[in-house]
């Protein structure tokens, strides 16, 4: 059996992490057993769906990398074939009419609590096959009144629902729409979907889902409802947790790859092993073995995860993801070369992709800023002659390279008979503008003669004016 799993979001609020991570879930799975991915957009409700929301589902799992095999398919456009799953079942009387009024489910209501009785439909239009004048129907699934459901769970294990406890869902309103739980049913049943794989609220959904697939003379797939993720406070992950759309994790220089990691052991674990390639996690995983209890955010770890990510990727596939950081800061550049460069200097300095390119602007632009701390205190008359000696030895340089610079900036300090610092970290001034920077020589290579010979003749002008001391 091929196993087809679906990721179906709602675009009624931004795709967030809680929602990525299900996504993942269902994605390696498909991946693991060779099987399909669908990607589903439900968006029946169309006063709360967003075109935004949309976009950002689309937009995120394609920086995600998390590509699907069919799809987008979207819930608005099969209205016609909810229609005729409708038909079928009124016509097979699996479904009803209903003609109840607002006012008499509002009265049924009222006594069942009065009886201190769960409210739920009566089942007052089971047996009713004349219309009633003036009232438009709504339809409801004709639920099995005996007898149990069992949800083999693989995550939760069995859990057990009394069809007694389960009212007659409506299936479509009076203006005719179907709603969301019928249309996940036929959705699942058209697209062989054999593993839904979804967050743990849906868990209620499931016995009456399984009783209409049936209903349908179709099979329910298997379901595994994964619990959520908490933040730090123990409360359901949310906007106040900084639980905002996955394309900010984007934007804040988080990796895919990091993020998928995190995301990944938020539920589930391999032995002790925290690090994961993508191949890593798609050959171990296994949704049998995710966790029934809520997992906990931890921003700190994702962060961790995030260096430990850049510190092991080939620099090529990082250069992308900086340039989309320098881009937004107004640098555009495709000295492919230097952006690796950059990147393997930076990397053990830095934690995201956005604090590497805020670090490394001097490696990109023509005119720095020198900071004026750093250059009243480094870029003085007395600093002015060892600036004038690192220049006449950078100047004769043959091979720029780092160990050569090294080498020059050695000999330079023992000559002054100073400490190799006295002569850096003016020099790291005068080339990048403030006081911190990969080693020195490292920095210096990387910026190429002309733009270290440009800007050290600068930073003796300064130094020379600079009256302090
Ligand atoms: N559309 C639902 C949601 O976004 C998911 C439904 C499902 O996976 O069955 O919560």
């Amino acid at each position: 059996m091929t196993v087809v799993t679906r990721f179906a979001p709602s675009p009624t609020g931004m795709l967030h992490v809680g929602g990525v991570r299900t996504a993942l879930y269902s994605w390696l799975y498909a991946r693991r057993m060779g099987g399909r991915f669908i990607l589903r957009i439900e968006d029946t409700d169309r006063e709360r769906s967003t075109q935004e929301a949309v976009r950002v589902i689309l937009d995120g799992m394609r920086w995600l990398g998390l590509d699907h095999d069919e799809g987008p398919y979207y819930q608005s456009e099969r209205f016609g074939r909810y229609r005729e799953v409708l038909e079928r079942m009124l016509a097979e009387g699996t479904a009803y009419r209903c003609y109840c009024t607002k006012e008499e489910l509002e009265a049924m209501r009222a006594q069942q609590l009065a009886r201190k009785e769960k409210p739920r439909y009566s089942g007052a239009c089971r047996d009713r096959t004349e219309p009633r004048p003036g009232v438009e129907p709504v339809i409801r699934f004709r639920n099995p009144q005996e007898g149990t459901v069992v949800v083999d769970d693989l995550v939760h294990g069995q859990v057990v629902f009394q069809n007694a406890e389960l009212d007659d869902l409506i299936i479509a309103r009076s203006d005719g729409t179907p709603t969301y739980n019928f249309c996940v049913v036929v959705d699942d049943m058209d697209m062989g979907v054999t593993h839904v794989i979804r967050g743990d609220d849906h868990l209620n959904n499931t016995p009456r889902q399984m009783n209409m697939l049936r209903a349908l003379g179709a099979t329910p797939p298997a379901y595994a409802h994964v619990p959520m993720i908490l933040g730090p406070d123990g409360t359901k992950l949310s906007k106040r947790h900084g639980a905002v759309s996955v394309l900010q994790y984007q934007e804040e220089g988080f990796l895919p790859d990091a993020l998928l990691n995190y995301l990944v052991r938020l539920g589930w674990s391999h032995g002790d092993q925290e690090l994961f390639t993508r191949e890593e996690m798609i050959a171990a995983f296994d949704i049998r073995d995710v966790n029934k209890a809520a997992s906990t955010f931890n921003p700190e770890k994702l962060l961790w995860l995030n260096q430990q990510h850049m510190m092991r990727m080939e620099p090529a596939r990082i250069v992308p993801h900086l340039r989309y950081q320098l881009e937004r800061l107004g640098i555009d550049t495709d000295d492919t070369e230097l952006l690796q460069g950059v990147i393997v200097a930076q990397r053990e300095r830095t934690r995201t992709l956005k604090e590497m390119a805020e670090k490394s602007r001097y490696f990109f632009v023509d005119e720095i800023d020198l900071d004026p701390k750093a250059a009243a205190k480094h870029l003085t008359r007395e600093t002015a002659p060892v600036l004038e000696q690192v220049q006449a030895r950078l100047e004769r340089l043959a091979q720029w390279t780092a160990s050569a610079i090294h080498d020059e900036l050695s000999a330079l300090a023992e000559q002054l008979g100073v400490g190799l610092g006295k002569v850096a970290q003016p020099l790291r001034v005068a080339v990048s503008g403030g006081t911190v920077s990969p080693p020195i020589d490292q920095t210096v290579a990387l910026l190429g003669r002309d733009r270290t010979l440009a800007r050290l003749e600068r930073a003796l002008q300064t130094a020379r004016s600079n009256g302090a001391s």
